[in-house]
């Protein structure tokens, strides 16, 4: 049996926002045991990490039942996740890649290794702590041993990745409904090299584009016509993987921005041949990922002007999940003004409100300042009197698509009534993508008018299907996507819609 070892530090890093991101945010917390968030379990390993993934819709749960098809014995030395969020300090980063690296010469020799990575972590130090990552676990291996790593779909790939891994696999759904299935590709391409029937080359190809969240969807044009393609050129002999990286606009790196990386079967001119082809294709769609931002006013003017139906107001710009502090107002101040009807803001953290409303406790009315309190990015703090409807400790098991299975956790949570609006307020910043969530709060979404979500693109796996109408709101914040508000110092020019850039193929740049 071939022995693969597997590990994963996986952060999202937005350079533009304000609070940095520590050792103590990628320790794993068991829910059950911390629904408040105290205590860390460490760096977990081994039949930990089996247990824990096993059965789940995760990239790892994946790797597990893919490894199990291809006659792998798969040996987790690491997993660890940060909710996104600020640069990483770099005493973080040296730990855990110390951890990593400790425990991949402990574990000797061994046929492939499997990263479980997002591919867009920015530490104090390092624009790149990928590349730095799979160049440090390709000094240990060496130079033959196959390392195949999984990447998000808003991973910034940079030449270091694309020089040292074997092969780049990245989500292809925005939402990322597949992360399982790319994990189980993954092993299975593992199983197929290690056994010889692929010798698997890679090939990556950076355009000169920057795209916003919102129009990264796959479940919208441009990039369910050219997920397609995408699909199509898979199917062609030779080709084992070609993987989207639309990149992460909101990290100020170098590398940012739209990457094709295609996997062949041993023929290098191939993949770059197909790689360029792919890129093409999205590059003449450039203009179709431009953004439209619906003011708060025009979408309540619209659900006034229906009779039912509900509608989702999607506050992109204060998405945690993608570094925002998900405590902006701004949606929640108009609601209240405009005295809002069957209306829900999902969620804030704000772990002070919350001790309020749990002091006050259910039943009781309020008066307190909600949201607006990590910094002056995201609205100021709302003043309201409110009702105290239910707490809970926050914990959910995740019902839709992406990661099925898993249980997550609010921290502490309540539900704040002011007027027409519910507020859920919890103590930790979750993006409200599951309608499990609002539901563990005793909110059915479906019985509601509007819904405003914490959320850019990911909430679209299961609000798409009970939505009557979805709108980007135009709201302040880190994660806004729009262009203007950012001031690029370390992305490479010129990029486009920041600039013109030359025409055609001469624009593109392999970086292997
Ligand atoms: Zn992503």
């Amino acid at each position: 049996m071939y022995r693969v070892l597997t590990a994963g530090i996986r952060h999202e890093t937005n350079t533009f926002a304000t609070v940095p991101t520590t050792l103590d945010d990628f320790l794993y917390r068991p829910p059950e045991s911390n629904p408040s968030g105290a205590a860390a379990g460490g760096f977990a390993s081994g039949d930990e990490l089996l247990e824990r993934f096993r059965g789940t819709r995760t990239i790892h749960g994946g790797m597990i039942d893919g490894a199990r098809e291809a006659g792998l014995e798969l040996i987790p030395l690491l997993n660890v996740y940060a909710t996104p969020g600020g640069v990483v300090q770099a005493s973080a980063y040296e730990t855990m890649k110390g951890v990593l690296l400790d425990r991949l010469r402990e574990a000797g020799a061994c046929d492939g290794v499997l990263l479980d990575l997002h591919g867009a972590m920015v530490t104090e130090t390092l624009e790149d702590a990928e590349g730095d990552l799979i160049a440090s676990v390709r000094e240990v291996v060496g130079p033959t041993v196959p390392i195949i790593a999984t990447l998000d779909l808003h991973a910034n790939v940079t030449p270091l990745m694309a020089r040292h891994a074997t092969a780049l696999i990245g989500f292809d759904e925005y939402p990322h409904s597949d992360m399982y299935e790319r994990g189980v590709e993954a092993a299975l391409m593992m199983g197929a090299a290690l056994r010889g029937e692929l010798r698997p080359v890679l090939a990556s190809v950076q355009l000169p584009l920057l795209t916003m969240p919102p129009r990264q969807c796959t479940l919208c044009e441009p990039m369910r016509t050219l997920l397609r393609k995408a699909h199509e050129m898979e199917q062609e002999p030779g080709i084992a993987n070609v993987t989207l990286s639309l990149g992460f606009p909101f990290a100020d790196i170098r590398d940012a921005g739209v990457c094709v990386s295609v996997t062949a079967d041993g023929s290098a001119e191939l993949a770059r041949r197909k790689a360029a082809e792919m890129a093409q294709a999205i590059w003449e769609k450039r203009d179709d990922f431009t953004v439209k931002l619906t003011p708060v006013t025009e979408a309540l003017e619209y659900v006034r002007s229906r009779p039912n139906g509900l509608v989702v107001l999607a506050d992109g710009s204060d998405n945690p999940g993608g570094g925002a502090p998900c405590d902006g107002t701004e949606i929640l101040r108009q609601l209240v003004d405009a005295d809002a009807r069957d209306a829900v803001v999902a969620v804030i953290a704000d772990p002070e409100a919350v001790a309020q409303a749990a002091a006050a406790g259910v039943g009781s009315t309020i008066t307190l300042e909600v949201g607006g309190k990590t910094d002056d990015q995201h609205g100021a703090p709302v003043r309201l009197t409110a009702y105290v409807r239910l707490l809970s400790d926050g914990e959910f098991v995740q019902k839709g698509p992406m990661g099925r299975g898993v249980r997550a956790c609010m921290g502490r949570t309540a539900v704040l009534v002011a007027g027409g609006v519910e507020v859920v307020v919890c103590e930790r910043r979750i993006q409200p993508y599951d309608t499990a969530l609002l539901r563990s709060v005793g909110i059915e979404p479906t019985d509601r008018r509007l819904i405003a979500l914490k959320s850019a693109v990911h909430f679209r796996s299961t609000y798409e299907e009970i939505a009557e109408r979805i709108f980007d709101a135009d709201t302040p914040g880190v994660h806004r996507p729009d262009f203007a508000q950012y001031e690029y110092r370390r992305l490479r020019r010129p990029i486009y819609p920041l600039e013109q850039v030359p025409e055609g193929e001469s624009a593109l740049s392999f970086l292997r």
